[in-house]
């Protein structure tokens, strides 16, 4: 069972339920028809209210814990960043009611600090794309120690049934905690958790695979060519973020697939990318490792740099899928 009352849970729960309703209501508000379709500014807003709430909650709940999470407020510090910071300063009052710019700035570079024994990871929007296109999206916070991800949750204010049935709409809590099962919520009132397991298909021809929407972070003619190896029929399915862990924990898909861009060769994912979404998965019974099937190391730091991309499975399409992986070089 979730032990609901472990500080550490309730704190994760809390800090990316509170996340996940802000960020969605800054899309409300601010990603209107009348947005240009080069303006990230919704986006930028949110990536840093998200932020600076999560680091101000945990530097109450956990003052030692440090944090490693995706921005800085270096661009929002010099006067040129004002208009900015006080969009996002309006924001966060909602959650802080005595935020102030200088405050909400320091609460942004709270999550500057390295990897450590124990640390926690934040991605304050994971999928930034899918948040601008109205698709998926996810606030992602996981607890590593001693490189074990121990407790993962992604708020996904647009994960509902229509992926799984075991999505209550119209968005989604999901929570991996180790030793305890990976378990959904609803994000408007969270509290009837449902277990997630994964999909039980072994069947290569029936594997249902996921990838980004965005091809640039991944490599398409690749995942095709995997497809063929593999036998498996249906087209990819595309989603954004780490969304993409969640439906897999809760059986609606077999595999997924993060391939290295033919562009970026060099990539590595990055810990806050991976660690919530890894645990979910493997705490509904799935599988994730890298593309040559090691484990992924969580301890080096900002990036996975000893892994190369990632697989994600069921667990019973996973030995079948790296080997397909081979047969295309990837
Ligand atoms: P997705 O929603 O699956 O497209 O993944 C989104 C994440 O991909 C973002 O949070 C980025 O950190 C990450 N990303 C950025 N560039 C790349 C790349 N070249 N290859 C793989 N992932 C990337
Ligand atoms: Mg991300």
């Amino acid at each position: 069972m979730l032990d609901v009352m472990n500080p550490e849970t309730k704190f994760a729960l809390d800090a990316v339920h509170q996340a996940a309703l802000l960020v969605r209501q800054v899309q409300v508000e601010m990603v209107t028809p009348a947005l240009t379709k080069d303006d990230r500014s919704p986006v930028t807003v949110a990536d840093f209210a998200s932020q600076a709430w999560v680091s101000h909650l945990l530097s109450k709940s956990f003052p030692n814990d440090p944090l490693v999470a995706e921005e800085d407020a270096a661009e929002l510090r010099p006067a040129e960043g004002a208009d900015t910071l006080e969009q996002v300063t309006k924001f966060v009052r909602r959650l802080i009611p005595e935020a102030a710019p200088e405050s909400v700035c320091d609460w942004i570079d709270y999550g500057g600090e390295d990897v450590a024994a124990r640390y926690w990871t934040l991605d304050p929007i994971d999928g930034t794309k899918g948040f601008l296109r109205g698709d998926q999206y996810a606030v992602a916070l996981a607890l590593v120690v001693d490189g074990q991800v121990q407790i993962g949750v992604l708020g996904c204010p647009h994960l509902s049934d229509a992926y799984r049935p075991d999505f209550g709409g119209p968005g989604s809590l999901v929570i991996g905690a180790r030793g305890q099962g990976a378990w959904t919520t609803s994000i408007e009132s969270p509290g009837d958790f449902a277990r997630l397991e994964v999909s039980r298909i072994s069947d290569a021809s029936q594997a249902r695979i996921l990838r980004s929407v965005e091809s640039g972070h991944t490599n398409v003619g690749q995942i095709d060519q995997f497809a063929l190896a593999l036998g498996a029929q249906a087209e990819p399915v595309r989603l954004d973020s780490q969304a993409k862990y969640a439906v897999l924990a809760a059986g609606g898909g077999e595999l997924y697939l993060r391939l290295l861009s033919p562009s970026r060769t060099d990539y590595r994912e990055k810990i806050w990318d991976q660690a919530a979404g890894s645990l979910i998965l493997e705490e509904a019974g799935g599988k994730i490792s890298d593309l040559s099937g090691k484990r992924l190391d969580f301890t080096p730091g900002r990036s996975l740099i000893n892994n190369r991309g990632v697989l994600a499975s069921n667990e019973l399409l996973h030995s079948a899928a790296i080997q397909a992986l081979r047969q295309v070089g990837a």
